[in-house]
């Protein structure tokens, strides 16, 4: 079984090796994360049996304000996958240089096998055993794999009614990625998408990549669909998809349209007309401009790396690259936009809204997109300058800039 929090480690070690204005003290402290608690959610199913489901939230670091992070409902989501996410957003909140640290959270759970009221009972047992830690200037949720504006709606209305909470600007702001009508930000669903998107504009000469990128993106969730649809809004070809049951592959492009369509129909891209089928492990190797893991961590391991045909990775989903893969592609000089930049658009978005919920604001769509491109443009040439002046990798670079903003903030 992986361990991410060992990636994760392994990755901080690296980058104090690289960087020796990190005192072994700061590096020491920023191995554990603030605090990391395990509860248990007690819920009475549809058949009248009970179930106790095991649910997370870890508070990484609070050096630069509060603790901002998802919630994951998965299988496979255990403590060390929730520390490791928990970690990188306090990087990825300091890269992209707005006012939040870094948390997350989980159950292990397949959400898929419950009922709108089990799901419903979950999320709200979820709230009532951290009530106490969540808060607009403590701890601020928000959606992540498998979770919802819905969920993040039944959570802040459980925290409303746990807390008593007469203001509710602030019980908005305690979570984002909420329903527009419950006081969730325009542009909210495809920020990380977007701010990939983005990312990627800024970074592509420097990437040395074409004009018409042709582009595989694994995964095809709410990050790994807005991708696709963006990058062929913007004339780029999206030539392979993949979800957790099928891939497909079309050297000359696929019409997405059509293929949004057909996953709708029958669940899955498999048999997929004018495309062939092929695995996972395919879509990963296949040659093309920009290669976009957009779904889980581990995917591009010491196993596969020496294989990929990519000119450049964009990475969309937390912690997809091993640390001895990344090693690998450096070697092959294979640029590797990292994760804490590249999928921050999300977290940015999420503190947009908590913004405008304490100030009572609603910004339009527009305003939104356009303060996001901002961001993330200049967080790349920041990572980007440092990357050049320590003469390491974009990974790298990003966690100098990111530890020295907190390291300032701490000691
Ligand atoms: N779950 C997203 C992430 O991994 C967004 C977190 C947030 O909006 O707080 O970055």
């Amino acid at each position: 079984m992986h361990n991410p929090f060992k990636n994760a480690m392994a990755q901080l070690d690296k980058v104090a090796k690289i960087n020796k204005s990190f005192s072994a003290e700061f590096i020491k402290r920023m191995r554990q994360p603030d605090r990391d608690i395990r509860i248990s959610i007690p819920i009475k199913m549809d058949d009248g049996s009970l179930r106790v489901f095991e649910g997370y939230r870890v508070e990484y670091n609070n050096a630069l304000g509060p603790y901002k992070g998802g919630i994951r409902y998965h299988l496979d989501t255990e403590i060390n996958e929730v520390k490791a996410l928990a970690f990188w957003m306090a990087l990825k909140c300091a890269v992209a240089g707005i006012p939040m640290g870094g948390g997350k959270g989980g159950v292990t759970v397949d959400p898929k096998k419950l009922s709108k009221g089990e799901l419903e009972k979950l999320s709200r047992g979820w709230v009532q055993k951290l009530s106490d830690i969540l808060g607009p200037y403590k701890d601020v949720p928000a959606p992540d794999v498998n979770t919802t504006p819905e969920i993040m709606a039944w959570m802040a209305d459980e925290y409303k009614k746990i807390t008593k909470n007469k203001n509710i600007n602030e019980t908005r702001a305690t979570f984002t990625g909420k329903p527009i009508d419950k006081g969730g930000s325009e542009g909210r669903g495809p920020a990380t998408g977007l701010g990939g998107f983005y990312a990627f504009d800024a970074l592509r000469k420097e990437l040395k990549l074409p004009e018409e990128c042709k582009v595989v993106v694994q995964g095809f969730g709410n990050v790994g669909g807005n991708v696709a649809r963006i990058f062929t809004e913007n004339k780029h070809k999206v030539i392979a998809v993949s979800d957790s049951k099928s891939a497909i592959f079309n050297k000359n492009g696929l019409d997405l349209e059509g293929v949004e369509n057909y996953k709708k129909k029958t669940g899955s891209f498999k048999n997929f007309p004018g495309a062939k089928n092929i695995t996972n492990a395919e879509l990963l190797e296949l040659p093309c401009d920009l290669l976009i893991p957009a779904a889980f961590e581990n995917v591009i391991t010491e196993k596969n790396a020496g294989k990929i045909k990519a000119k450049a990775i964009l990475e969309l989903a937390n912690g997809p690259t091993t640390p001895e893969a990344d090693e690998i592609l450096f070697k092959k000089d294979i640029p590797v936009v990292p994760d804490i930049l590249a999928n921050s658009g999300g977290v940015v978005v999420s503190y947009f809204e908590w913004d405008q919920n304490l100030k009572n604001k609603h910004w339009s769509e527009e305003k939104v997109f356009e303060k996001l491109n901002k961001i993330m443009k200049g967080a790349s040439k920041k990572m980007l300058e440092k990357t050049k002046k320590t003469k390491t990798s974009l990974r790298m670079g990003a966690f100098i800039l990111a530890l020295e903003r907190i390291k300032e903030k701490i000691l």
